[in-house]
């Protein structure tokens, strides 16, 4: 209620200048309140527009589902093609397409990427081609038209799904190129008596059709619209809240066999692998799950995990008469008396990846549909709903979680503050008052003085002599923007082909990724304030501590900055890794690389080495990136451009809270930012001169709600 209140006021102070936004899965009452919110805050035409719907045929789809399972109980289908999708898999569970009720229908046809758990039950599985495999188009949200050109031509044969729907007419047989194309002809795209074929060759070149946004829209609020809105049930009893959410890696299930997303560590939880129902710690206390014993808790001050390997009580959740099994995860934040559990694992028919790695580790885990959100998600309830139990059932099950992994304790690492802080100090450094004080050179944590180190410094200037061309190489990380997605994580993996290696090689924390995302919550983990996300790639530092421990000058540092890593020379002593205090260097265990899988060969970066066992390996800058736009610029005698070099990670961010660049050019953006008072370097008291830098984050809070936290 206090915090109602607080936002209330604080809505109706910047009215016009506001906006109110209901989470998609919220119920259609929600996000009629919200539009009534914004149009009484006075929102409507200034920070909210409304236009015509982007489905060119929007339909109640759930309705729909119903109206064709009606049917088939009926006996009036007599054929059933299934475009893409996976009823089998995901349709609600009281609308199930199980054998019983597919054998209703004579003859099925499914056109899917892979053979799922629908092909399965279907007399025809057409290989459909990815979206990257052929020609396509599709709309934004605000109806703006796109042309979707292929990659590369079909590996497997497949069939899109305009070529397939085409097969349905009488027309011969045109390839999507020309369905794609035959279609925007019709459409005047340039305007009428315009030439088509220049305006569709920029329309393809520049990605967008242009004017196909759709209009605007006047709307106004239903007089009697609050009359209407139906009346909420509380909870009763010992009931919990289910809420239902897609999987923040392998979405509602469609990415499964994918092991790059199976292996990438969730983001608040950092659970890879599988799925568990998440619940917060008083509710988990008061249902007597996860608790471990005082000693425990002490010892590993997470009483979630029940050993090293984090063994977790599998619980049951029953729910209208059905149930599924899944691991219990305490987490921090996670509101009591509600439960989440995410979409998409338990899946029986999916690959390679998905039933032999991420399976299920007993028959019987399988048989009570172990983790598979799906066998309780009813029509009536897609995205919460009320009334479920959570039950023990006296089993443990091991998960892989990497939020114990690689920890850097007891230091200062996120370095964060509010506004008004910010305008104070805006260097935000921790213990601020403390620091005003005059420094205390034999003090414990006082920090080096900027070019105090044992060591002689580096010479980055330009030296025809040394071949230098005088960059500095460089990266900033603004933890204020950095969202914790993990696009980044992949996009590294992709592009410097780091293997995948198994969730029980992740439980040994052996995982490969050369950058992880730490996620620190503020506060108790009863109630915490927030929750920060660290992005953490090698630092490459200025006094790198990996460098002078190697026997065999496997890790050097070069003419530019980079710390530089030899896998030839490479003998896996893995003291560098023991001497990284950022616990950023990754180590070849085993042969992790699959040498033999033909299309895994194309998979690859062919400008990045493909390292094996025995073999230590870490971020590079991609130095192959770095590379390429040094020979281009040389052979055009010009210097690198800021901007030219875009790291992998930098260039998915979506938030472009990574910037890279040249440190030694003054006006690059890396430069710049380098330069900002809220720059700072991770566990720069070791004085290691972290080249990779840190903007604190700045929060902007209510102040009467900061005020009650
Ligand atoms: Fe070496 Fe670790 Fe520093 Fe990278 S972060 S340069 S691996 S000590």
């Amino acid at each position: 209620a206090e915090w109602i209140a607080a936002c209330a006021r604080d809505l109706a102070a910047h009215r016009g200048r506001s906006i109110v936004l209901a989470g998609d899965e919220q119920s259609p009452v929600v996000h009629a309140l919200a539009h009534a919110l914004n149009q009484a805050l006075g929102n409507v035409g200034k920070t909210v527009n409304y236009v015509e719907p982007v489905e060119e045929f929007a339909v109640d789809q759930i309705e729909d589902l119903r109206a064709l399972v009606r049917d088939i109980d009926a006996g009036l289908v007599e054929m059933l093609v299934i475009v893409g999708g996976n009823p089998v898999y995901n349709a609600p569970a009281d609308l199930r397409f199980d054998i019983d009720r597919l054998s209703k229908v004579a003859l099925r046809i499914h056109l899917s990427l892979y053979e799922d758990e629908t092909s399965e039950l279907c007399q025809w599985h057409i290989p459909e081609t990815h979206y990257l495999e052929s020609w396509g188009d599709a709309r934004a949200f605000d109806g703006t038209a796109t042309i979707i050109q292929p990659l590369i031509a079909p590996l497997y044969n497949g069939k899109s799904v305009h070529e397939f729907l085409a097969a349905f007419t009488d027309r011969p047989e045109r390839s999507s190129y020309d369905i794609v194309r035959d279609h925007w002809r019709t459409q005047n795209i340039g305007g009428a008596g315009s030439d088509f074929e220049a305006n569709w060759r920029r329309a393809v070149h520049n990605g967008v059709v242009p004017n196909t946004a759709r209009a605007s829209k006047t709307v106004a609020l239903n007089a009697n619209f609050a009359a209407n809105i139906p009346p909420t049930t509380p909870l009763s009893g010992n009931a919990l809240e289910i809420v239902f959410r897609p999987d923040p890696t392998i979405y509602d299930g469609r990415f499964a066999n994918n092991g790059w997303l199976q292996e990438l560590p969730k983001p608040l939880t950092k659970l890879t692998w599988d799925n568990a129902l998440l619940i917060s710690p008083a509710t988990a206390h008061r249902l007597g799950i996860g608790v471990a014993s005082d000693e425990e808790q002490k010892n590993r001050n997470d009483y979630t995990l029940k050993g090293k390997e984090g063994y977790t009580e599998v619980v049951e959740v029953r729910y209208k008469g059905r149930a599924v099994r899944a691991p219990a995860w305490i987490m921090p934040g996670q509101p009591d008396d509600v439960v989440t559990l995410h979409l998409g694992y338990g899946r029986w028919r999916a690959g390679r990846v998905a039933e032999q790695v991420a399976s299920p580790a007993t028959p019987e885990e399988q048989s009570a549909n172990f983790q598979n959100a799906y066998a309780i998600r009813t029509s009536d309830a897609f995205w919460a709903d009320g009334g479920v139990e959570v039950v023990k059932t006296g089993a443990t099950y091991k998960l892989a979680s990497t939020q114990i992994h690689f920890n850097m304790e007891d230091r200062e690492i996120v370095r964060e503050g509010t506004l008004e802080e910010y305008k104070q100090d805006p260097t935000l450094r921790p213990h601020r008052d403390e620091q005003k004080q005059p420094p205390d050179p034999a003090g414990e944590n006082r920090q080096p003085l900027e070019g105090e180190t044992l060591y002689d410094g580096f010479d980055y200037s330009e030296n025809e002599s040394r071949s230098s061309r005088g960059y500095k190489w460089g990266m900033v990380i603004d933890l204020s923007t950095c969202v914790g997605c993990s696009a980044c994580v992949v996009a590294c993996q992709s592009e410097n082909n780091i293997p995948v290696v198994g969730k029980e090689q992740v439980a040994r924390s052996r995982h490969m990724h050369w950058l992880r995302i730490d996620a620190y919550f503020k506060g108790l983990k009863e109630n915490p304030e927030g929750v920060y996300f660290m992005p953490i790639p090698c630092m490459h530092c200025e006094n790198a501590p990996c460098e002078p421990v190697c026997p065999v000058h496997a890790t050097v540092h070069s003419a530019e900055g980079l710390n530089d890593m030899v896998y030839n020379r490479c003998i896996g002593t893995r003291y560098c890794s023991n001497n990284c205090p950022y616990k950023v260097r990754r180590f070849n265990f085993l042969l992790y690389q699959d040498w033999n899988t033909p299309s895994l060969k194309m998979l690859r970066n062919p400008e990045v080495s493909i390292r094996s066992r025995g073999v230590m390996e870490k971020c590079t800058y991609c130095v192959q990136r770095i590379e390429a736009a040094k020979i281009e610029s040389e052979k055009e005698g010009r210097k690198v451009r800021d901007g030219e070099i875009l790291t992998a990670c930098q260039a998915v961010c979506p938030t472009e809270a990574i910037v890279f660049g040249d440190l030694n050019d003054w006006n690059s953006r890396v430069a710049q930012r380098a330069r900002e008072p809220r720059t700072y370097g991770l566990l720069a008291d070791l004085n290691t001169r972290p080249r990779t830098t840190y903007l604190a984050s700045v929060r902007n809070p209510n102040p009467e709600l900061e005020s009650r936290a």
